[in-house]
Protein backbone atom coordinates (compact mmCIF):
# COMPACT_ATOMS: atom_id res chain seq x y z
CA UNK A 1 0.00 0.00 0.00
CA UNK A 2 1.33 3.80 -0.93
CA UNK A 3 -0.06 6.50 -1.88
CA UNK A 4 -3.35 6.79 -4.23
CA UNK A 5 -4.08 4.14 -1.95
CA UNK A 6 -4.60 6.91 1.10
CA UNK A 7 -5.76 9.15 -1.14
CA UNK A 8 -8.82 6.98 -2.00
CA UNK A 9 -9.88 6.69 1.62
CA UNK A 10 -11.23 9.92 0.79
CA UNK A 11 -15.09 10.69 0.94
CA UNK A 12 -16.32 12.51 4.02
CA UNK A 13 -14.95 14.92 6.22
CA UNK A 14 -14.09 15.34 10.00
CA UNK A 15 -11.66 16.74 11.71
CA UNK A 16 -8.62 15.33 14.32
CA UNK A 17 -10.81 15.08 17.24
CA UNK A 18 -9.34 15.90 20.71
CA UNK A 19 -10.80 11.99 21.71
CA UNK A 20 -7.23 10.65 19.36
CA UNK A 21 -5.41 12.92 20.96
CA UNK A 22 -6.64 11.74 24.47
CA UNK A 23 -6.50 8.31 23.61
CA UNK A 24 -3.09 8.54 22.37
CA UNK A 25 -1.59 10.32 25.42
CA UNK A 26 -3.39 7.42 28.06
CA UNK A 27 -1.34 4.97 26.46
CA UNK A 28 1.83 6.82 25.91
CA UNK A 29 3.67 4.13 27.98
CA UNK A 30 2.75 0.88 25.12
CA UNK A 31 5.33 2.55 23.38
CA UNK A 32 7.78 1.01 26.28
CA UNK A 33 5.96 -1.70 26.85
CA UNK A 34 8.33 -4.12 28.98
CA UNK A 35 9.22 -7.54 27.37
CA UNK A 36 8.72 -10.54 29.81
CA UNK A 37 10.93 -13.31 29.49
CA UNK A 38 7.94 -15.34 29.09
CA UNK A 39 7.16 -13.00 25.40
CA UNK A 40 11.17 -13.60 24.79
CA UNK A 41 10.69 -16.79 25.05
CA UNK A 42 7.56 -17.69 22.70
CA UNK A 43 9.39 -14.75 19.97
CA UNK A 44 12.23 -16.68 19.62
CA UNK A 45 11.16 -20.40 19.58
CA UNK A 46 8.40 -19.21 16.82
CA UNK A 47 8.81 -18.85 12.77
CA UNK A 48 7.35 -15.20 12.90
CA UNK A 49 6.42 -14.35 8.93
CA UNK A 50 5.60 -11.37 8.16
CA UNK A 51 3.51 -11.06 4.96
CA UNK A 52 3.85 -7.79 3.56
CA UNK A 53 6.56 -4.96 3.36
CA UNK A 54 7.17 -1.86 0.41
CA UNK A 55 10.90 -1.95 1.41
CA UNK A 56 11.55 -2.96 -2.45
CA UNK A 57 10.57 1.14 -3.27
CA UNK A 58 13.57 1.57 -1.05
CA UNK A 59 15.57 -0.41 -2.65
CA UNK A 60 15.00 0.58 -6.28
CA UNK A 61 14.25 4.24 -6.00
CA UNK A 62 16.67 5.14 -2.95
CA UNK A 63 19.59 2.91 -3.41
CA UNK A 64 18.38 1.80 0.37
CA UNK A 65 20.97 -1.25 1.53
CA UNK A 66 19.20 -3.77 3.73
CA UNK A 67 22.13 -3.92 5.55
CA UNK A 68 21.92 -0.67 7.08
CA UNK A 69 22.65 0.20 10.38
CA UNK A 70 21.94 4.12 9.88
CA UNK A 71 20.29 4.81 13.33
CA UNK A 72 18.43 7.70 11.79
CA UNK A 73 16.95 5.59 9.02
CA UNK A 74 13.20 6.22 9.36
CA UNK A 75 12.32 2.91 7.82
CA UNK A 76 10.19 0.00 8.99
CA UNK A 77 13.10 -2.88 7.66
CA UNK A 78 16.65 -3.74 7.48
CA UNK A 79 18.09 -7.06 8.78
CA UNK A 80 19.49 -5.50 12.06
CA UNK A 81 15.67 -4.49 12.93
CA UNK A 82 14.74 -8.02 11.38
CA UNK A 83 17.11 -9.69 13.70
CA UNK A 84 15.86 -7.72 17.11
CA UNK A 85 12.52 -8.68 16.23
CA UNK A 86 12.96 -11.94 15.61
CA UNK A 87 11.71 -11.78 12.37
CA UNK A 88 12.24 -14.95 10.17
CA UNK A 89 10.43 -14.61 6.93
CA UNK A 90 9.59 -11.17 5.34
CA UNK A 91 7.16 -10.96 1.75
CA UNK A 92 8.67 -8.21 0.02
CA UNK A 93 6.14 -6.88 -2.30
CA UNK A 94 5.63 -6.07 -5.63
CA UNK A 95 4.35 -3.17 -6.09
CA UNK A 96 4.19 -0.94 -9.79
CA UNK A 97 2.45 2.37 -9.17
CA UNK A 98 -0.56 1.90 -12.20
CA UNK A 99 -0.12 5.47 -12.63
CA UNK A 100 3.44 6.44 -13.44
CA UNK A 101 3.88 3.30 -14.44
CA UNK A 102 1.74 3.12 -17.63
CA UNK A 103 2.62 1.48 -20.42
CA UNK A 104 5.70 -0.63 -18.60
CA UNK A 105 4.08 -2.39 -15.54
CA UNK A 106 5.83 -5.91 -16.13
CA UNK A 107 9.24 -4.22 -16.59
CA UNK A 108 8.63 -2.53 -13.42
CA UNK A 109 7.68 -5.37 -11.97
CA UNK A 110 11.30 -7.15 -13.15
CA UNK A 111 13.13 -4.49 -11.82
CA UNK A 112 11.43 -4.49 -8.35
CA UNK A 113 11.76 -8.16 -8.44
CA UNK A 114 16.11 -7.76 -9.50
CA UNK A 115 16.27 -5.45 -6.85
CA UNK A 116 15.35 -8.50 -3.83
CA UNK A 117 17.40 -11.18 -5.11
CA UNK A 118 20.46 -8.00 -5.47
CA UNK A 119 19.90 -7.37 -1.55
CA UNK A 120 19.77 -11.09 -0.46
CA UNK A 121 23.27 -11.39 -3.09
CA UNK A 122 24.76 -8.34 -1.01
CA UNK A 123 24.15 -10.16 2.60
CA UNK A 124 24.19 -14.09 2.01
CA UNK A 125 25.62 -14.78 5.29
CA UNK A 126 22.11 -13.13 6.49
CA UNK A 127 19.30 -13.39 4.31
CA UNK A 128 18.43 -15.99 1.95
CA UNK A 129 15.84 -16.03 -1.06
CA UNK A 130 13.13 -18.51 0.03
CA UNK A 131 10.18 -19.74 -2.47
CA UNK A 132 8.89 -22.47 -0.26
CA UNK A 133 7.97 -23.80 3.57
CA UNK A 134 11.20 -26.17 3.86
CA UNK A 135 13.03 -23.07 2.30
CA UNK A 136 11.69 -20.48 5.08
CA UNK A 137 12.07 -23.28 7.79
CA UNK A 138 16.01 -24.05 6.55
CA UNK A 139 16.73 -20.06 6.84
CA UNK A 140 15.11 -20.59 10.12
CA UNK A 141 17.94 -22.77 11.01
CA UNK A 142 20.89 -21.17 9.92
CA UNK A 143 19.20 -17.97 11.13
CA UNK A 144 19.16 -15.86 8.32
CA UNK A 145 16.29 -14.03 7.08
CA UNK A 146 14.10 -15.57 4.32
CA UNK A 147 13.36 -13.05 1.38
CA UNK A 148 9.85 -13.92 -0.03
CA UNK A 149 8.05 -11.81 -2.94
CA UNK A 150 4.91 -11.00 -3.35
CA UNK A 151 2.99 -9.29 -6.28
CA UNK A 152 0.67 -6.51 -5.42
CA UNK A 153 -1.85 -5.69 -7.72
CA UNK A 154 -3.09 -8.18 -10.63
CA UNK A 155 -1.98 -5.16 -13.70
CA UNK A 156 1.47 -6.73 -13.56
CA UNK A 157 0.78 -9.63 -15.31
CA UNK A 158 -0.41 -7.33 -18.00
CA UNK A 159 -3.19 -9.59 -18.58
CA UNK A 160 -1.05 -12.47 -19.67
CA UNK A 161 -0.78 -15.59 -18.51
CA UNK A 162 2.30 -16.40 -19.42
CA UNK A 163 3.76 -13.24 -17.56
CA UNK A 164 2.06 -14.78 -14.54
CA UNK A 165 3.81 -17.76 -14.81
CA UNK A 166 7.37 -16.18 -15.47
CA UNK A 167 6.73 -14.45 -12.02
CA UNK A 168 6.17 -17.95 -10.26
CA UNK A 169 9.10 -19.30 -12.27
CA UNK A 170 11.15 -15.91 -10.44
CA UNK A 171 10.02 -16.72 -7.06
CA UNK A 172 6.92 -14.81 -6.56
CA UNK A 173 4.70 -16.53 -4.35
CA UNK A 174 1.68 -14.65 -3.58
CA UNK A 175 -0.38 -12.25 -6.03
CA UNK A 176 -2.82 -9.50 -4.62
CA UNK A 177 -5.91 -9.95 -7.55
CA UNK A 178 -6.34 -5.94 -7.60
CA UNK A 179 -4.36 -3.26 -5.80
CA UNK A 180 -5.83 -0.01 -5.27
CA UNK A 181 -7.05 0.11 -8.50
CA UNK A 182 -9.44 -2.12 -11.10
CA UNK A 183 -7.33 -3.87 -13.41
CA UNK A 184 -9.18 -5.42 -16.46
CA UNK A 185 -10.41 -8.65 -15.43
CA UNK A 186 -10.42 -7.40 -10.57
CA UNK A 187 -12.53 -4.90 -9.19
CA UNK A 188 -10.73 -3.00 -6.51
CA UNK A 189 -12.03 -1.82 -3.53
CA UNK A 190 -10.20 1.45 -4.14
CA UNK A 191 -12.62 2.51 -7.15
CA UNK A 192 -15.49 0.38 -6.84
CA UNK A 193 -17.46 4.00 -6.42
CA UNK A 194 -16.13 5.74 -9.07
CA UNK A 195 -18.24 6.13 -11.90
CA UNK A 196 -15.34 6.49 -14.81
CA UNK A 197 -13.68 3.60 -13.97
CA UNK A 198 -15.06 0.41 -15.95
CA UNK A 199 -16.26 -2.46 -13.40
CA UNK A 200 -17.08 -5.98 -13.98
CA UNK A 201 -18.85 -7.08 -11.23
CA UNK A 202 -16.07 -9.06 -9.47
CA UNK A 203 -14.19 -11.55 -11.12
CA UNK A 204 -14.27 -11.43 -15.32
CA UNK A 205 -13.97 -15.11 -16.88
CA UNK A 206 -10.35 -14.55 -17.29
CA UNK A 207 -9.76 -13.27 -14.27
CA UNK A 208 -11.07 -16.90 -12.72
CA UNK A 209 -8.70 -18.51 -15.03
CA UNK A 210 -5.95 -16.57 -13.45
CA UNK A 211 -7.12 -17.38 -10.17
CA UNK A 212 -6.99 -21.31 -11.21
CA UNK A 213 -3.92 -20.81 -12.77
CA UNK A 214 -2.43 -19.69 -9.43
CA UNK A 215 -3.94 -22.62 -7.90
CA UNK A 216 -1.60 -24.55 -10.45
CA UNK A 217 1.16 -23.09 -10.01
CA UNK A 218 1.17 -22.71 -5.66
CA UNK A 219 1.01 -18.88 -6.04
CA UNK A 220 -1.23 -17.40 -3.13
CA UNK A 221 -4.17 -16.30 -3.99
CA UNK A 222 -4.33 -12.71 -2.19
CA UNK A 223 -7.43 -10.83 -1.63
CA UNK A 224 -6.44 -7.83 0.07
CA UNK A 225 -7.66 -4.77 -1.21
CA UNK A 226 -9.88 -6.20 -3.90
CA UNK A 227 -13.78 -5.03 -4.14
CA UNK A 228 -16.51 -6.88 -1.79
CA UNK A 229 -17.84 -8.90 -4.53
CA UNK A 230 -14.45 -9.77 -6.26
CA UNK A 231 -13.19 -11.24 -2.45
CA UNK A 232 -16.41 -13.62 -3.47
CA UNK A 233 -16.08 -14.38 -6.60
CA UNK A 234 -12.44 -15.61 -5.69
CA UNK A 235 -13.58 -17.99 -2.79
CA UNK A 236 -16.50 -19.22 -5.23
CA UNK A 237 -13.28 -20.01 -7.44
CA UNK A 238 -9.89 -20.96 -5.78
CA UNK A 239 -9.15 -24.79 -4.94
CA UNK A 240 -7.04 -23.39 -2.57
CA UNK A 241 -6.85 -21.44 0.28
CA UNK A 242 -6.50 -17.94 0.04
CA UNK A 243 -4.48 -15.30 2.12
CA UNK A 244 -5.35 -11.24 3.00
CA UNK A 245 -1.78 -10.47 2.82
CA UNK A 246 -2.30 -7.12 4.57
CA UNK A 247 -6.00 -6.37 5.75
CA UNK A 248 -7.77 -5.31 8.67
CA UNK A 249 -11.13 -5.66 9.90
CA UNK A 250 -13.67 -3.43 8.72
CA UNK A 251 -16.10 -4.01 11.88
CA UNK A 252 -13.83 -1.82 13.88
CA UNK A 253 -12.48 0.33 11.70
CA UNK A 254 -14.89 0.96 8.84
CA UNK A 255 -12.07 1.51 6.00
CA UNK A 256 -13.39 -0.42 2.65
CA UNK A 257 -10.26 -1.87 2.53
CA UNK A 258 -10.69 -3.67 5.31
CA UNK A 259 -12.49 -7.19 5.69
CA UNK A 260 -16.06 -7.76 6.86
CA UNK A 261 -16.78 -10.14 9.37
CA UNK A 262 -19.31 -12.43 6.99
CA UNK A 263 -15.89 -12.32 5.26
CA UNK A 264 -13.80 -13.18 7.97
CA UNK A 265 -16.00 -15.92 7.91
CA UNK A 266 -15.88 -16.96 4.83
CA UNK A 267 -12.01 -17.15 4.93
CA UNK A 268 -12.04 -19.88 8.22
CA UNK A 269 -14.18 -22.19 5.64
CA UNK A 270 -11.62 -21.72 3.01
CA UNK A 271 -8.72 -22.64 5.58
CA UNK A 272 -7.36 -19.38 4.77
CA UNK A 273 -5.47 -16.68 6.38
CA UNK A 274 -6.41 -13.45 7.40
CA UNK A 275 -2.89 -11.33 7.50
CA UNK A 276 -4.12 -8.18 9.82
CA UNK A 277 -2.49 -5.26 8.52
CA UNK A 278 -1.03 -2.54 10.92
CA UNK A 279 -1.44 1.04 9.10
CA UNK A 280 -3.23 3.27 11.49
CA UNK A 281 -5.40 4.48 9.13
CA UNK A 282 -6.87 0.68 9.13
CA UNK A 283 -6.66 0.00 12.78
CA UNK A 284 -7.87 2.84 14.58
CA UNK A 285 -11.48 4.52 13.66
CA UNK A 286 -10.39 8.21 15.15
CA UNK A 287 -7.35 8.06 12.78
CA UNK A 288 -8.99 6.66 9.38
CA UNK A 289 -11.72 9.73 9.90
CA UNK A 290 -8.81 12.22 10.44
CA UNK A 291 -6.54 10.90 7.38
CA UNK A 292 -10.08 11.74 5.41
CA UNK A 293 -11.04 14.74 6.73
CA UNK A 294 -7.01 15.99 5.03
CA UNK A 295 -6.96 13.65 2.18
CA UNK A 296 -8.39 16.17 -0.57
CA UNK A 297 -5.41 18.44 0.65
CA UNK A 298 -2.85 15.78 0.69
CA UNK A 299 -3.89 14.83 -2.29
CA UNK A 300 -3.30 17.83 -3.87
CA UNK A 301 -0.15 18.75 -2.49
CA UNK A 302 1.30 15.37 -4.04
CA UNK A 303 -0.45 16.85 -7.17
CA UNK A 304 1.06 19.62 -7.30
CA UNK A 305 4.26 17.78 -6.70
CA UNK A 306 3.36 15.37 -9.92
CA UNK A 307 2.82 18.48 -12.16
CA UNK A 308 5.60 20.53 -11.42
CA UNK A 309 7.56 17.12 -12.00
CA UNK A 310 6.08 16.81 -15.61
CA UNK A 311 6.71 20.76 -16.04
CA UNK A 312 10.39 19.76 -15.92
CA UNK A 313 10.48 16.78 -17.67
CA UNK A 314 11.46 14.76 -14.71
CA UNK A 315 9.98 11.28 -13.67
CA UNK A 316 7.78 10.96 -10.22
CA UNK A 317 10.29 9.47 -7.62
CA UNK A 318 8.48 7.61 -4.87
CA UNK A 319 10.87 8.98 -1.79
CA UNK A 320 9.48 12.56 -2.51
CA UNK A 321 5.48 11.61 -2.44
CA UNK A 322 6.86 9.38 0.31
CA UNK A 323 7.92 12.31 2.33
CA UNK A 324 4.97 15.01 1.72
CA UNK A 325 2.41 11.68 2.62
CA UNK A 326 4.62 11.60 6.09
CA UNK A 327 4.15 15.06 6.09
CA UNK A 328 0.42 15.08 6.23
CA UNK A 329 0.46 11.71 8.34
CA UNK A 330 2.59 13.44 10.98
CA UNK A 331 0.24 15.98 11.98
CA UNK A 332 -2.21 13.04 12.97
CA UNK A 333 -2.03 11.41 16.29
CA UNK A 334 -0.62 8.09 16.60
CA UNK A 335 -3.27 5.74 17.90
CA UNK A 336 -2.56 2.95 20.86
CA UNK A 337 -0.69 -0.17 20.25
CA UNK A 338 -3.81 -1.02 21.69
CA UNK A 339 -5.60 -0.21 18.13
CA UNK A 340 -3.75 -3.12 16.34
CA UNK A 341 -4.09 -5.80 18.88
CA UNK A 342 -7.63 -4.91 19.02
CA UNK A 343 -7.78 -6.28 15.76
CA UNK A 344 -5.60 -8.93 15.69
CA UNK A 345 -8.10 -10.05 18.78
CA UNK A 346 -11.61 -9.33 16.69
CA UNK A 347 -9.97 -11.46 13.60
CA UNK A 348 -9.21 -14.11 16.05
CA UNK A 349 -12.07 -14.82 17.84
CA UNK A 350 -14.36 -14.26 14.32
CA UNK A 351 -12.52 -16.00 11.80
CA UNK A 352 -11.04 -18.63 14.97
CA UNK A 353 -7.16 -18.36 16.06
CA UNK A 354 -5.89 -20.42 13.19
CA UNK A 355 -6.81 -17.89 10.78
CA UNK A 356 -4.99 -14.62 12.17
CA UNK A 357 -1.44 -13.54 11.29
CA UNK A 358 0.60 -10.63 10.86
CA UNK A 359 1.00 -8.30 7.63
CA UNK A 360 2.26 -5.52 8.70
CA UNK A 361 2.71 -2.85 5.26
CA UNK A 362 5.90 -1.66 7.11
CA UNK A 363 7.38 0.80 4.56
CA UNK A 364 4.13 1.40 2.85
CA UNK A 365 2.40 3.34 5.29
CA UNK A 366 4.63 6.19 5.22
CA UNK A 367 5.25 6.07 9.11
CA UNK A 368 1.67 5.58 10.04
CA UNK A 369 1.70 3.04 12.64
CA UNK A 370 0.39 2.85 16.14
CA UNK A 371 2.68 3.84 18.98
CA UNK A 372 5.79 1.42 19.86
CA UNK A 373 5.16 0.16 16.49
CA UNK A 374 8.27 1.92 14.76
CA UNK A 375 9.63 -1.10 12.68
CA UNK A 376 10.14 -4.41 12.70
CA UNK A 377 12.37 -4.41 16.26
CA UNK A 378 9.12 -4.01 17.67
CA UNK A 379 7.48 -7.23 16.99
CA UNK A 380 7.89 -8.38 20.42
CA UNK A 381 5.48 -5.80 21.80
CA UNK A 382 2.61 -7.70 19.64
CA UNK A 383 3.69 -11.00 21.41
CA UNK A 384 3.40 -9.51 24.78
CA UNK A 385 0.17 -7.83 24.21
CA UNK A 386 -1.37 -10.64 23.18
CA UNK A 387 -0.20 -12.86 26.29
CA UNK A 388 -1.17 -9.65 28.20
CA UNK A 389 -4.75 -10.44 26.87
CA UNK A 390 -4.13 -14.12 27.77
CA UNK A 391 -3.21 -15.74 24.80
CA UNK A 392 -1.53 -19.16 24.96
CA UNK A 393 2.25 -19.60 23.58
CA UNK A 394 1.08 -22.36 20.57
CA UNK A 395 -2.28 -19.43 19.61
CA UNK A 396 0.28 -16.95 19.95
CA UNK A 397 3.15 -18.73 17.57
CA UNK A 398 0.47 -19.35 15.34
CA UNK A 399 -0.72 -15.78 14.76
CA UNK A 400 3.28 -14.93 14.56
CA UNK A 401 3.66 -16.94 11.49
CA UNK A 402 2.40 -20.91 12.43
CA UNK A 403 -1.16 -20.56 10.46
CA UNK A 404 0.99 -18.04 6.85
CA UNK A 405 2.66 -21.36 7.26
CA UNK A 406 0.03 -23.65 7.46
CA UNK A 407 -1.96 -22.22 4.48
CA UNK A 408 1.66 -21.88 2.42
CA UNK A 409 1.84 -25.46 2.90
CA UNK A 410 -1.26 -26.04 2.10
CA UNK A 411 -1.49 -24.18 -1.57
CA UNK A 412 2.15 -25.95 -2.30
CA UNK A 413 0.02 -29.61 -2.09
CA UNK A 414 -2.91 -28.32 -3.85
CA UNK A 415 -0.44 -27.31 -6.61
CA UNK A 416 1.05 -30.72 -6.52
CA UNK A 417 -2.15 -32.20 -7.02
CA UNK A 418 -3.79 -30.41 -9.80
CA UNK A 419 -0.47 -30.54 -11.81
CA UNK A 420 -0.18 -34.32 -11.36
CA UNK A 421 -3.68 -35.10 -12.62
CA UNK A 422 -3.43 -32.80 -15.45
CA UNK A 423 -0.25 -35.01 -16.30
CA UNK A 424 -2.53 -37.93 -15.96
CA UNK A 425 -5.00 -36.54 -18.42
CA UNK A 426 -2.14 -35.78 -20.91
CA UNK A 427 -0.47 -38.99 -20.66
CA UNK A 428 -4.11 -41.41 -20.31
CA UNK A 429 -4.15 -44.08 -23.20
CA UNK A 430 -6.63 -42.78 -25.94
ZN1 LIG B 1 -1.36 -2.53 -0.08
Amino acid sequence: MTRSALLLLLTSLLCASPAAAQAAAASSNESDLAISARARAIQASAIIVDTHADTPQRFLDEGFDIGSTDPNDIGHISLDKARRGNLGAEFFSIWVDPETNQGHFARHTFDLIDSVYEQAARHPDRMMMSFSVADIERAHKEHKLAALMGIEGGHSIENDIHLLRDYYRLGVRYMTLSWSNTNEWADSSGDIDDPKVQHHNGLTDFGKQVVLEMNRLGMMVDISHVADKTFWDAIATTKAPVIASHSSARALTNAPRNMTDDMLRAVTKNGGVVQVNFFSAFVDEEFRKAMEAQAKDQSAAIQKHLDSLKAQGTPASYIEIDRIERQWMAKIPRPPLKSLIDHIDHVAKIAGVDHVGLGSDFDGVSGATPQGIDSAADLPKITQALLDRGYSADDIKKILGGNLLRVFGEVERVSREMQASDAKLVSAPK
